[in-house]
């Protein structure tokens, strides 16, 4: 509960666990270390999932929960991409927070600040009416972020698909990237997807500051231009990596987590390659096929964090769960043939625990940006399997430029399968070539430097303090 003469926080996380994660832990520095007191905002189409229930859960006392009433998307196509979902749920509780807002008004408790991630921009004005100021915690790296801030741009200047631009676009401090490297919703601009990553891009310059969750050593190029003072831009803050180190999911009086810690705990230092597609991602039943083949015929350790096969790559987005038993989707035999080497786990792992645990050497992700922190600040290197949102850009920036991942390639076609051929070549080179070991020195490097950035005279810790200075002057 916000108290008279300490600062009050609010944040809204928009849907998905990938978004809450990492506000969890920025909430958990405020209230540890700028003694600020944080109110969470949840918006949602139904209540949380089992998954984000478990991180509320974890919140401590000092943090609390306000939840909007639930809003309802029936009208929406069911093939509505996820940043329309989820941009409609924020936008769709307007109302609501306005009514919240209202009430804190009339008891003397509005909150100094309200943050919100990408999809929720348009809390912005109900900020604004209030004299709370707004700000952007950015979920993803500095590298998308100076994308995003130049979409405006982008989108008056081109004309075609930006699928199409197959000349690298030069956007200051970023990555070249081609269309194809753009993230999801830009691969097709007619979509309501697009135009509503579009929508927050453009207000991003209405926030009085954004909140970054990377941190300088690991992209010293596109922080650097972001830092720079511009009137285009807010104050850019690095902040991370704000990762979850503690034991949210993992338990080892949960059965299923605990048989996975065990089964890791008995094997060989660094041997195992952990493969997991964050909160959402599914394969085509094709693309499991491949990929369980490759696993086998690697002869490599392994843990598998295994949904049911789908069309749309982030089918269980919202909810990790399926109706029917992912492990029935297995090639015949898969099973018994990989049992002494493998571990297969069905919707969800303790992945922070595995991450940290030293039989792990490696982990083949899809590239979410907390799951490649988790990676980085254990140093477990990682091969890149990018399914959707901005994914593939992530990809490009931890392979290409960072230098800690090796692609998966696909095979060119339409389908974009990766063969288990390429799974097997893949699995080996991370786990026991050359290049495997270059980025496993690469990778322990940014370990070492994801621990610095945190000391006290570290930019993360320095740049927190800085953003806290300020939200403090303008409470007193
Ligand atoms: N996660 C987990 N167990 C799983 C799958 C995911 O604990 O089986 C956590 C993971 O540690 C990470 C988050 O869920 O913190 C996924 O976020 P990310 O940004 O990597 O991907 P998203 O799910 O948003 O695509």
């Amino acid at each position: 509960m916000a108290e008279a003469n300490i600062p009050h926080i609010a944040i809204i996380p928009s849907p998905g666990v990938g978004h809450i994660i990492p506000l969890v832990e920025f909430a958990k520095q405020l209230v540890d270390h700028h003694r600020f007191t944080v109110t969470f905002i949840f918006s949602g189409e139904s209540s949380p999932s089992s998954a984000q229930t478990s991180v509320l859960n974890s919140l401590p006392t000092s943090i609390a929960s306000v939840y909007l009433p639930t809003v309802d998307l029936s009208d929406l196509p069911s093939t509505a991409g996820i940043e329309t979902r989820i941009s409609l749920t924020v936008t769709r509780s307007i109302p609501a927070l306005r009514e919240l807002f209202s009430s804190w008004s009339s008891e003397k408790r509005l909150p100094a600040v309200l943050v919100v991630d990408l999809f929720g921009t348009d809390a912005f004005d109900v900020a604004v009416e209030f004299h709370v100021s707004p700000y952007v915690f950015h979920t993803s790296n500095a590298n998308v972020l100076s994308f995003l801030l130049h979409l405006p741009k982008l989108d008056e200047t081109v004309s075609c698909q930006f699928r199409d631009l197959t000349v690298p676009v030069d956007i200051p401090g970023c990555i070249p990237m081609t269309g194809k490297d753009f993230s999801d919703p830009c691969q097709e601009r007619n979509d309501d997807a697009y135009k509503w990553l579009l929508h927050h891009a453009k207000r991003f310059k209405e926030a009085k500051g954004i909140l970054l969750n990377s941190f300088v050593d690991l992209e010293p190029n596109a922080i650097k231009v972001l830092q720079e003072p511009s009137p285009d831009k807010p104050p850019v803050y690095p902040i991370g990596p704000l990762v979850n180190t503690e034991s949210i999911y993992a338990n080892r009086n949960d059965e299923s987590d605990s048989e996975c810690l065990n089964w890791l705990d008995n094997q060989p230092l660094g041997s195992v390659l952990y493969v997991s597609f964050g909160s959402g991602g599914t394969l085509t039943r094709e693309q499991l096929n491949e990929l369980a083949f490759g696993l086998a015929e690697s002869e490599r350790r392994f843990i598998w964090v295994i949904r049911s096969p789908s069309g749309v790559a982030n089918s269980s987005y919202f909810n990790s769960h399926s109706q029917t038993d992912p492990l029935t989707f297995l090639p015949d035999g898969f099973l018994d043939r990989t049992k002494e080497k493998g571990l297969v786990v069905p919707y969800w792992a303790p992945q922070v625990q595995i991450l940290a645990h030293p039989s792990t050497g490696g982990f083949l992700t899809h590239c979410g940006w907390n799951s490649s922190l988790e990676s980085i600040v254990n140093g477990v290197p990682l091969i890149a399997w990018p399914l959707y949102a901005e994914q593939k850009t992530n990809a490009l920036l931890l392979a290409e430029y960072v230098g800690v991942a090796l692609r998966a390639r696909n095979n060119g076609e339409e389908d974009g399968i990766i063969g288990k051929e390429e799974v097997v070549k893949v699995v080996k080179a991370l786990m026991e070539g050359e290049e495997g070991k270059a980025i496993r020195t690469k990778i322990k490097e940014l370990e070492e430097a994801s621990v610095r950035v945190f000391k006290e005279d570290g930019t993360s810790t320095k740049a927190l303090t800085q953003v806290s200075l300020k939200w403090k002057a303008h409470h007193y």
